[in-house]
């Protein structure tokens, strides 16, 4: 006898799910304008309203989590509430880094070469519209991070055009910018103007000579021009200044650069040098830590942590005195991979799922070839399923990834 209510209370709980998620399919038919007309036959039923109205509520509310909704073949019309984008490991990916050319007018050391790097042929980069096509499907798994970089994403013609279109799309939340700010005091403003709302500048001396020697350019005074300019617009604060940190050259830097994060609304962060130099010079004992550098910095500044998101590449630090903001984005000696929610796609349609992969998967051949957003979902899942569990730098027979920085878009 409680046999038989049980089971009768499990066939009327399915029931009601089935009914959630028919609720759910319906709402995609939304914009397809057809909803209405379903929703008033069905309600015109005098039995089945109210419970169509309960159902309806709760797949209001947990719309984005009804078990199963658009698993299993996702409809290309219809574009919003597919399923978040999990790796198998776990990990929800929320940021995209998009890189819009391999092309640079720096030769910082520590990416590029002086000379010899072959740029891509011109066809091969993806357009404005194949790259906002792919934001707008991972935007619709719950993508909501974008970040453009390169090689120098200023150098790219009428890069405000794709600010503006990435900017419009449905689910992008945070929308910025990697650059050397060699054209920023020309950019920023049209930038802004078009949606832009954070960015970051790398900044490695404040020196002219020591900037020229590592980044093989003279152009200093440009780079804090277009720092100045980025300033007028609040769009973009806080400004943050990446500096990557060397052992035998950036522990000279340090005073004047933490003296920078105190006298300017600058958030001043030290990224460990990593393996993805194309001289392929790195070694692990030219990487100065973020331990090393704020030890440093508290012989003169004492620093208090800030609560960072658990997704943070950075820990972050106030000096003590309240005069500014410091972080520390340390891949090296204290990895982040675990709470890693990024993937990146390269100027020629490649998404990598690691910096330091050593496998691609091709996206642009498929959108060239004609590919649904339905396939372009199925190729991103599946790429990101395969998503790496963690870098293997301070491992014994590390490999480094098949491309350098600038070719991957850091
Ligand atoms: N050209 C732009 C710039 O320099 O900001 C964007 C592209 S650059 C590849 C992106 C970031 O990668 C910069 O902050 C740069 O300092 C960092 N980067 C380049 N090579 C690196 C390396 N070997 N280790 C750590 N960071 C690196
Ligand atoms: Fe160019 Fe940026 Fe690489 Fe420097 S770090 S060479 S500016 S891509």
């Amino acid at each position: 006898m409680q046999l038989g209510r049980r089971a009768l209370r499990d066939v009327v709980a399915l029931a009601f799910f089935a009914l959630v998620r028919l609720v759910h399919r319906l709402r995609l038919l939304e914009r397809a304008g057809l909803l209405l007309l379903v929703r008033s036959v069905l309600l015109a039923v005098p039995a089945f309203g109210p419970v169509l109205v309960l159902a309806w509520l709760f797949g209001l509310r947990h719309g984005r989590h009804v078990p199963g909704a658009g698993s299993a073949k996702p409809d290309d019309t219809l574009t919003s509430m597919r399923e978040p984008l999990v790796d198998g490991w776990g990990r929800e990916i929320k940021s995209l880094r998009v890189s819009v050319t391999d092309k640079c007018n720096f030769r910082c050391k520590y990416c590029m070469p002086a000379e010899g790097l072959e740029w891509l042929p011109r066809e091969e980069v993806l357009s404005f519209e194949e790259m906002a096509r792919i934001v707008g499907v991972l935007a619709d798994m719950g993508v909501d991070e974008i970040r453009l970089t390169g090689g120098e994403p200023l150098i790219r013609r009428d890069l405000p055009t794709l600010v503006a279109m990435l900017a419009e799309t449905p689910g992008v939340e945070d929308l910025s910018l990697t650059t050397n700010a060699i054209l920023l005091d020309r950019l920023a403003g049209p930038l802004v103007a078009a949606g832009l709302r954070r960015v970051n500048v790398s900044l490695d001396s404040l020196s002219h000579t020591r900037f020229a020697e590592i980044t093989r350019r003279d152009a200093l005074d440009r780079v804090l021009a277009g720092l100045e300019e980025a300033e007028r617009y609040p769009e973009l604060s806080p400004i943050k200044v990446n500096c990557v940190a060397i052992r035998g050259f950036t522990e000279e830097e340090v005073p004047a650069l933490a003296e920078l994060a105190r006298r300017k609304p600058y958030v001043v962060r030290f990224i460990e040098f990593m393996p993805l130099d194309a001289d392929e010079a790195w070694r692990q004992d030219e990487v100065l830590t973020g331990g090393e550098i704020r030890a440093l910095i508290e012989e003169r500044w004492p620093l208090v942590e800030i609560p960072a998101k658990p997704s943070s590449t950075a820990r972050r630090y106030r000096f003590a005195d309240g005069a500014g903001e410091i972080g520390f984005v340390n891949p090296v000696s204290e990895p982040f991979c675990s709470s890693c929610d990024r993937i990146r796609l390269t100027a020629d349609g490649r998404l990598r799922t690691c910096l330091f992969s050593r496998r691609e998967w091709d996206l642009k051949g498929p959108l060239r070839r004609g590919a649904s957003d339905a396939d372009l979902e199925g190729l991103l899942r599946w790429a990101v399923q395969h998503k790496e569990l963690k870098h293997r730098i301070n491992e014994p027979g590390f490999v480094r990834a098949s491309r350098s920085m600038s070719q991957i878009g850091g």
